[in-house]
């Protein structure tokens, strides 16, 4: 593949429910990169996601892809652009695993998709097209939803805790994979995780919410160095915590 996935900037970017969900986030996200967003329940990851493809609309402050505001334009041609995965992938139950993956590209009136050639690249057999989603495994599920999210061409990914619901095994398996397909299409990716491990294993940069604001901000050597923040040591001394404790078991 050729082009490479937007990046991402975000500026002053402030949404409030009740309380502050988000609160004033700078940042600016490299083209072509992988960006894993951490932190507890509540911190604010999935509305800083959300509002990249305006599934949430800030208060102030903006979001730029490519340089363009997101707010210029009609939300559903921003989508059309925009891969979007989450936990609970919301496959049409009463469709086959083809009729899913074109589902979107066919409402936009677009060229069909080649459900052939996506459930290569999510390496998932081809036979697999005329399945319903009830007769796949969890994971193979996901990775429909990768595949559906992929059949627009989009080069920008927002995976929202996209493997959550998977067992260890699986969810190793189909990160690792998810890293690889990243490699190749030359995506841009950004993914919620609550998982510290997750992100250190997968991610070129994570950022770390805490309360609606980014409170650290570095690559996995740099989080593991201890180099960045308070919040972060404390989430990467739980992640390392367990691997030690897993290796004294051993002994
Ligand atoms: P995270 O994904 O990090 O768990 P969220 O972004 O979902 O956090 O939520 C951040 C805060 O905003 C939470 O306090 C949450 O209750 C609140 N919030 C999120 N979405 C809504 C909504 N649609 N209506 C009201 N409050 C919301
Ligand atoms: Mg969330």
């Amino acid at each position: 593949m050729d082009e490479t996935g937007p990046d991402i900037r975000f500026e002053g970017v402030t949404k409030r429910y009740a309380g502050a969900a988000v609160s004033d986030v700078d940042c600016a996200i490299a083209a072509g990169s992988f960006v894993a967003l951490v932190g507890g329940s509540g911190a604010g990851k999935s509305t800083l996601l959300r509002m990249v493809n305006r599934l949430v609309e800030p208060d102030s402050g903006r979001v730029l892809i490519e340089g363009a505001d997101v707010a210029e334009g009609a939300a559903h041609l921003l989508r059309r652009r925009i891969g979007y995965v989450f936990q609970s992938i919301g496959l049409m139950p009463h469709m086959s695993v083809a009729e899913n993956i074109g589902l979107v590209p066919r409402l936009a009136g677009d060229a069909p998709a080649d459900v052939a050639a996506l459930l290569e690249m999510v390496e998932l057999p081809a036979a697999y097209a005329v399945r319903a989603p009830s007769a796949l495994s969890g994971g193979e599920r996901q990775r429909v939803g990768v595949a559906r999210a992929l059949a627009t061409g989009a080069k920008l990914m927002l995976l929202d805790e996209p493997f959550g619901a998977l067992d260890p095994v699986t969810r190793d398996a189909i990160g690792r994979r998810y890293r690889a397909l990243h490699e190749r299409l030359g995506l841009t990716s950004l993914m919620v995780t609550h998982d510290m491990a997750e992100a250190l294993l997968l991610a070129d940069r994570i950022l770390v919410m805490a309360k609606g604001r980014i409170v650290g901000d570095a690559t996995p050597a740099e989080m593991l160095a201890g180099r960045a923040g308070e919040e972060a040591s404390a989430l990467v001394a739980v992640a390392a915590r367990q691997a030690e404790r897993i290796e004294a078991l051993k002994a």
